[in-house]
């Protein structure tokens, strides 16, 4: 999969992607990543890639020209148009059914607003997809981007090492996921819970879902609301309030 992330701040991005998981995909081909400054588009002899808002406010506006154009020179390249998000506090929040929709594409192009925004025509021009990652305002578009560009990686064949840790992890079936423990069996007078050393794959199975469960209704009930739940567990959450 080739992401393809419009911003000012390039290095900012390629550091953050740069390491661990998403570094190594990376470097074996299976991602590919690439920022294009904004900047190197302008028609501007000053270089300039913002303006003062029309009709007056705080702060400066991204104009069209630059962004139209890096974003061209990608759509050009891909030879068809791309399904292009604008990181926004205005969009859908993104989720992980979004990321695992993302993945699905095989070119997805980011574009990271700054300052006040970005000039609503080329908005309108060449975005897709309007995605927030929560409600709150970041100086940026960059860390939103690796945020989308994180979790939509993990869903790509092969960029995990492991393809069952991506199954099991919070969310995939709607639930949050089971407590891990690692060595040593008892730390700080705590033990881990004889179940799980048992070597009983489905006892440990069965025990992993239900703390899933009421992990699920203690942090995130909202969660559970939406969740299929069989018999069995309405049933356990009853006995267990
Ligand atoms: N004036 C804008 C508004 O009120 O909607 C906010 C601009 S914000 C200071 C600058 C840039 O950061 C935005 O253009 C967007 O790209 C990015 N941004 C800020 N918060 C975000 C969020 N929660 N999710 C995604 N992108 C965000």
């Amino acid at each position: 999969m080739k992401f393809y992330i419009l911003t000012l701040f390039p290095e900012m991005v390629m550091q953050g992607l740069s390491t661990s998981i998403i570094g190594r995909a990376t470097e074996k081909g299976i991602l590919s990543i690439e920022a294009i400054n904004i900047r190197d588009y302008t028609a501007d002899k000053h270089k300039k890639v913002d303006d003062y808002p029309y009709g007056g406010g705080a702060g400066m506006v991204m104009q069209a020209q630059p962004i139209y154009d890096a974003w061209l020179s990608v759509v050009e390249r891909v030879g068809h148009h791309v399904r292009t998000v604008y990181l926004t506090p205005q969009g859908r929040t993104f989720s992980q059914s979004d990321a695992k929709d993302f993945a699905g594409e095989e070119n997805l192009i980011l574009l990271c607003g700054h300052y006040e925004g970005v000039d609503e025509r080329v908005l309108e021009e060449i975005v897709t997809d309007y995605v927030s990652i929560g409600d709150y305002v970041l100086t940026g578009g960059e860390l939103p981007a690796m945020v989308m560009v994180d979790a939509i990686s993990r869903m790509v064949p092969g960029v995990l090492s492991n393809k069952v840790s991506g199954e099991t992890e919070s969310f995939e079936d709607g639930l949050l996921e089971y407590p891990q423990y690692s060595r040593p069996e008892e730390w700080k007078g705590k033990k881990v819970p004889a179940i799980i050393l048992s070597g009983d794959h489905g006892k440990v199975d069965a025990w992993r879902h239900e703390q899933s469960l009421l992990r699920t209704r203690d942090r995130r009930p909202d969660l559970l609301e939406k969740a299929s739940l069989t018999q069995k567990d309405r049933e356990f959450l009853e006995k267990h309030q």
